[in-house]
């Protein structure tokens, strides 16, 4: 069976752009057909060594105005990036994975607070602005009486990556991470039209017996998938024949829809993902008699580092450097100097 899924998904790769006549209707699993490397292939040198000695307590020194709750308090670095780690990533994940998540976590503060987005404070707590962040009392009732092994161990993760930050040509870098891929990550410019160097597509472990619901199924009855698309974009006509709503479905490399057209519609797998609440744009569809079936691989955007391949990797014996250097190519790690400005 796994030959046959194997075997489907390399043909998928090589149609690469498909319509949709030609996606098998059954037992195709999600795409993303790129060959798994071994972890042990990652090159661990490549753009991201040596580490810079680990300076002492730059986080606590380095001070940010801090929107919360619509109040703008001064907290260090150390207790924001404890609060962003633990809301953005399980705390029973392997430390290494957690320090190359409070290193991007460092990287995206420091990106985002240079580039002056707010006025009258650096950061906010809205995750669709700034990074999530979960404060102790929130974390105490999340982790009860696990509370004290878990913030220390993020806290641990954070003092040992203290002021180290993921730099392209002496830069931070847009440090973008999501929840997991299979097969392979995604480039930028699939996803937000901008390529960056640094967030190409990178080869990552996660499979279905190590990641629970790596892959997932989301079925829309041939009406809610009418209504919905129509809600959206009342221009798009369906015609009687259901096989033709969908059409002209487009794939990268790592096997996400880039688009397709639906109801005539020409719109991004992204697009097509938020209509209808798909864990990612890495997915097939088959129209069946009364409902579309779409089958999903991995949970987010794809771009950059995959908070469950990171902890595979680590589980493998990756330390969070090599982690880091796999996901985002050949970035340099650097120390933060406590100044925003330079
Ligand atoms: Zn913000």
């Amino acid at each position: 069976m796994k030959a046959v899924i194997a075997i489907s998904m390399v043909l998928l790769m090589l149609v690469f752009c498909l319509p949709l006549l030609f996606i098998p209707s059954r037992g195709t699993d999600p795409p993303v057909p790129t060959a798994l490397s071994p972890v042990s292939s990652v090159s661990p040198t490549v753009g991201i060594s040596p580490l810079p000695s680990v300076p002492s307590s730059v986080d606590q020194n380095t001070k940010i105005r801090f929107s919360r709750n619509g109040k703008v308090e001064t907290i260090s670095m150390f207790d924001y990036l404890v609060g962003v780690v633990a809301a953005e990533m399980p705390a029973s994940f392997n430390i290494e994975a957690l320090k190359a998540q409070a290193v991007a976590a460092r990287t995206y503060a420091i990106y985002e607070i240079r580039s002056g987005k707010h006025s009258g404070f650096d950061l906010c707590d809205d995750f669709g602005c700034c990074s999530a962040y979960a404060d102790p009392d929130e974390l105490r009732i999340k982790w009860g009486d696990s509370y004290n092994t878990y913030f220390g161990k993020i806290a641990a993760a954070v003092r040992n990556t203290d002021g180290l930050y993921l730099t392209w040509e002496n830069e931070p870098i847009l440090a973008a991470f999501h929840a997991s891929s299979y097969g392979s990550t995604e480039s930028s410019e699939n996803v937000w039209s901008s390529s960056l160097p640094y967030l190409v597509s990178a080869s990552t472990p996660e499979t279905p017996e190590k990641v629970t619901n790596l892959f997932s199924t989301v079925t829309v009855s041939k009406n809610n998938f009418k209504e919905t698309v129509l809600a959206k974009y009342p221009e798009a006509v369906f015609g009687t024949d259901p096989k033709q709503w969908i059409s002209l479905a487009c794939y990268s490399k790592s096997g996400r829809v880039t688009s397709l057209r639906v109801g005539g519609v020409k719109m991004t797998g992204a697009e097509l993902r938020q209509l209808f609440g798909l864990r990612s744009a890495a997915f097939t569809f088959e129209i069946e008699d009364n409902a579309i079936v779409f089958k999903v691989a991995g949970y987010g955007h794809g771009v950059g580092m995959s908070q469950y391949g990171a902890n595979i990797m680590a589980g493998n014996g990756s330390t969070f450097d090599k982690i880091l250097s796999n996901y985002y190519k050949g970035v340099q790690i650097s120390s933060f100097s406590g100044d925003f400005k330079s």
